[in-house]
């Protein structure tokens, strides 16, 4: 069916857009411009995320300003303005300087969506040190396996997380000097080889001088997954922030006292991105909920937070219109301005459904990790034709490319038809490097584009269309899974031949993750067998990796080389034909 555009893309508002013409916007563009938004480090001392998004406010007329409001699970509010967010990050600052921490080291964190994960991370950008998020609900191995890469120097997380999930793998982490430990329920952490989060801060003073901070210095590492190997360390440095202020203003249309609540982990890029930073540069409040989705919850905090701007995500969506738009309309919701989507195809169904619960549409867009900002966006002011992801945004351009056989590039000019999308590098918020993989970084670019493993249309007026993904991981609910890692870890029990792992497609959460499963031989596929492979896989990797399902096969295609055929997997599961696999990719 074909949908209807949607001509109207808010409420009769009384705030004109950020980006009311796009062409003539695109045309008078410049990031150096955008640069100029921002004021760097006092005395010409260079750039640095952390003092644009905090320090700036904190030392200005917005000092008093409310910064972040955290909601607790059970009901608590904790309110920081920018000046007690610029104090408390100071604090953490001086803390990475009393342990010897270096610039360039890397402080990991692993935490809900708590205040003390958004003050480590703004102070360990202070100081220069690298900040790398993990999400909370991976077990030991996704993190084992991410601080083993960026050799965390630093773990701040809390009490029981370290317990359930670090302490058994501790000893595989000899490069981990400091275990930093937020207590829970008011009680003091109190385990060996671990230092108190609340003590250790309260302790610290709370000046701190931010140091000469190159834009080019690295500032966060953002592990990502491909279809094969190790997890990848996607490395963004400090110009990034020019990226994320401008984005935030011209996509998510900020505005001088705007409510934005973004809904994403920051143990993910958009978390961290559009979670923490870009609202603070804007200098606007941001709500964060320590709750998980809950559709009634969820009304309750943009009716009494009255929130102007709410970026979420394609599966939480879904679940609101599972929910019903009735839930939606029993609430006060007309201080909403502005609705955003990302992460995954958000279904036309989802923008038409929104207009009519909420009397506005979502606006989809689209970018990934390696881009640290967004890149292709439906804006305020555009006429949204649903299930298309919108257009580049100023300072971005887009392409529909073909990868030839020998590894040239040609670009697609015909509208409507399907290729790779390709960007042109060149963006302040672009990764610099996978950490310490130059011959996987290198794999990305060819023909002077950025080739984002994304399968893409253009159609005739320059709005992007997703097809689909063109290697294997696969998307969970929004999360970005590697095959391969589900499957080491399905490997390493002894009745496990071999195993394939594929994204089944599934209605709520996109896909569910599914492994196919052979066994050694004298062992037989029971369900006793299966139960007690899905709990170690929920075990080792946490229940965001782990497979949902797992089915028992004879053996798995593989390639003349060996590869394991998820593709053709995956046909076989839907009943497709098995068609033309001479695309898979691996990286
Ligand atoms: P991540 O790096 O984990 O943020 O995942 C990035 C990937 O998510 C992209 O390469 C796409 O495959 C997918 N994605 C992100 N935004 C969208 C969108 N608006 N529509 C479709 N897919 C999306």
């Amino acid at each position: 069916m074909a949908w209807p555009t949607i001509l109207k893309s808010t409420r009769d508002r009384v705030l004109p857009p950020n980006l009311a013409n796009y062409n003539q916007f695109r045309e008078s563009f410049s990031w150096r411009r955008a640069a100029q938004e921002l004021t760097g480090l006092p005395e010409g001392n260079g750039l640095n995320i952390a003092f644009e998004a905090v320090d700036r406010h904190a030392l200005g007329a917005a000092r008093d300003h409310l910064a972040l409001r955290w909601l607790g699970k059970n009901g608590e509010v904790r309110n920081f303005t920018y000046a007690q967010l610029m104090e408390q990050t100071n604090r953490f600052a001086n803390v990475l300087q009393e342990l010897g921490i270096a610039p360039g080291d890397r402080v990991y964190a692993l935490a809900g969506r708590i205040p003390e994960l958004y003050i480590a991370a703004l102070g360990t950008l202070k100081h220069r040190a690298v900040f790398c998020p993990l999400f909370s609900a991976f077990g030991p191995e996704p993190i084992r396996a991410r601080m083993t890469i960026g050799r965390a120097k630093v773990l701040v997380t809390t009490q029981s997380l370290y317990e359930r999930k670090v302490k058994s793998i501790r000893s595989a982490l000899p490069f981990l000097d400091h275990v930093l430990l937020i207590g829970e329920d008011s009680l003091p952490p109190n385990l060996p080889d671990t230092l108190d989060f609340q003590q250790t801060v309260s302790h610290a003073s709370d000046a701190y001088t931010i140091q000469p901070t190159s834009p080019e210095d690295i500032a966060l590492l953002h592990f990502t997954s491909g279809t094969t190997g190790t997890p990848k360390g996607a490395v963004h440095v400090h110009e990034a922030v020019i990226a994320h202020h401008i984005t935030g203003k011209l996509a998510l249309d900020f505005h001088p006292g705007d409510i934005f609540w973004c809904t994403a982990d920051p143990g993910w890029v958009t978390g961290t991105s559009y979670g923490i930073i870009a609202p603070l540069t804007n200098g606007i409040t941001s709500i964060i909920d320590e709750g998980d989705f809950d559709a009634e919850r969820w009304y309750g905090i943009l009716q009494s937070q009255k929130v102007t701007i709410w970026y979420s995500a394609p599966t939480a969506i879904r679940m609101l219109m599972k929910a019903g738009a009735e839930m939606a309309r029993q609430h006060d919701l007309s201080s909403l301005r502005f609705l955003a989507s990302v992460g995954e195809p958000l279904n036309p169904e989802a923008v038409v459904w929104s207009k009519e619960a909420f009397g506005l549409p979502f606006h989809d867009n689209w970018w990934q990790t390696e881009t640290g900002g967004i890149m292709i966006a439906n804006f305020a002011a555009m006429d949204i034709r649903p299930g298309s992801m919108g257009r580049p945004l100023p300072g971005i351009e887009a392409a529909i490319v073909h990868r030839k056989n020998d590894g040239s590039i040609e670009e697609i000019t015909e509208p409507e038809v399907q290729g790779e999308l390709a960007l042109r590098p060149g963006w302040p918020s672009m990764f610099r490097a996978y950490w310490e993989e130059p011959e996987r970084y290198r794999k990305c670019f060819a023909g002077g584009y950025y080739l984002t493993g994304d399968l893409a249309r253009r159609d005739q007026d320059g709005y992007f269309w997703f097809v689909g993904r063109k290697d294997d991981v696969i998307k969970t609910s929004g999360h970005l899974i590697g095959p391969f890692e589900v499957e080491s870890v399905l490997m390493e029990h002894p009745a496990v031949a071999e195993s394939g792992v594929i994204g089944k497609p599934d209605p709520m959460a996109l896909e569910i993750v599914k492994a196919f499963v052979a066994l050694c031989p004298g062992y037989e596929p029971t369900e006793a067998l299966r139960r007690e492979l899905l709990g170690l896989a929920r075990t080792r990797l946490g229940a965001v990796v782990a497979p949902k399902e797992i089915a028992f096969v004879a053996s798995l295609p593989r390639t003349r080389s060996g590869k394991i055929m998820r593709r053709l997997l995956k046909a076989r599961e839907l009943g497709l034909p098995e068609g033309d696999l001479s695309t898979l990719e691996n990286d």
